[in-house]
């Protein structure tokens, strides 16, 4: 009997579900030992993989026995010291972040580092802030600072309440068509955004996020959810932010679409826009060009991926 292409739509690590054409979901493992491209990873297949699968004589179960190569993944270090690497998803489209400026305020250092991994994977990033209904002027004050911030650097903002339903049509229409990764902090509304929009879905509020909590050593697995024939929503319970892995510092300028324009007119090709003589990002910081908010979130990420490599 020949193999048949399935979607993985949830991974505990040893065992895999994947969905296929018809709609079947499928208790799979892996057939023989996966070595994907020297890269050391925790786990050779992630959500979001197409694969190839045999199933056995019940058509109960299957083996996973090809991979089909990916567009993009999303990856972090399994922990904080280890070489090692876990992808998180793959195949992604589209990378939303649920941010609010009301509690818990997510943090422009927060976004930025969320930002600069969407564009590191190549997947398009989206803001999305919530709960604008609680948002008095100074609130709605701040929102207007953010919004600017990103949306001058090119980024697609929205302004949603969950609440309320205000602009979810707008939401929804962003997650048509698309695989989507969903991340932000916990209790910035992301189950309720879900179950506001996609009735079907009966996401517990509070379940995705706490999940982490049950046990710290536990590894949490992204789960691809498909509310709508063509609505595909990655989940990654516990994981707070995927987060950079192996680059080299003159790399992250690159990751900063203000920055680009101005990167070629430094005198070094690989400046850090740090201490550098002739450094055109810093001119265009010192001169409001590039908001001097962004270019403070750039040090930080510099920095911590000095501090890493140490
Ligand atoms: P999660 O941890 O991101 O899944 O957050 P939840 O969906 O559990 O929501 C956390 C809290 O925020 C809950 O008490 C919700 O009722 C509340 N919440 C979510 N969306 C909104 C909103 O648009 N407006 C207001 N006022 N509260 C919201
Ligand atoms: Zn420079």
């Amino acid at each position: 009997m020949s193999d048949i292409r399935g979607l993985v739509i949830r991974s505990t690590g040893s065992w895999y579900s994947v969905k296929t054409g018809t709609g079947q979901v499928i208790d799979c493992r892996l057939r023989g030992k996966f070595r994907l491209d020297g890269m050391k990873t925790t786990n050779p297949i992630a959500v979001g993989d197409y694969v190839q699968i045999h199933l056995n004589e019940e058509k109960t179960q299957g083996s996973i026995t090809e991979i089909e190569s990916r567009r993009n993944c999303v990856i972090r270090k399994a922990t904080r010291m280890s070489k090692q690497k876990h992808i998180i998803a793959s195949n992604i489209d589209l990378s939303v972040l649920i941010a609010t400026v009301a509690f818990p305020r997510t943090s422009t250092g927060f976004i930025d580092r969320f930002l600069v991994s969407s564009e590191a994977y190549n997947v398009e990033p989206i803001i999305v802030f919530n709960k604008i209904d609680l948002y008095n002027d100074a609130l709605n004050e701040v929102l207007l600072k953010y919004t600017f911030l990103y949306e001058n650097a090119g980024y697609r903002v929205l302004h949603i309440s969950a609440k309320e339903g205000t602009n979810l049509i707008q939401l929804h229409h962003q997650l048509k068509g698309k695989v989507s990764l969903l991340s932000g902090h916990s209790g910035v509304g992301k189950s309720f955004i879900l179950n506001a929009l996609f009735k079907n879905l009966n996401v517990r509020t509070g379940e995705i996020s706490d999940y982490h909590m049950k046990g710290k050593h536990t590894t949490t697995f992204a789960e691809m959810l498909i509310p709508e024939p063509d609505v595909w929503l990655i989940d990654t319970p516990g994981i707070k932010e995927f987060g950079l892995v192996d680059f080299e510092p003159w790399e992250l300028g690159h990751w900063f679409p203000e920055f680009r324009r101005y990167i070629p007119h430094c005198r070094y090709n690989n400046c850090t826009h740090l201490r550098e003589p002739d450094c055109a990002v810093r001119d265009a910081v010192d001169s409001n060009i590039i908001p001097p908010a962004r270019y403070y979130s750039y040090l930080s990420i510099l920095n911590n991926v000095e501090d890493q490599d140490d």
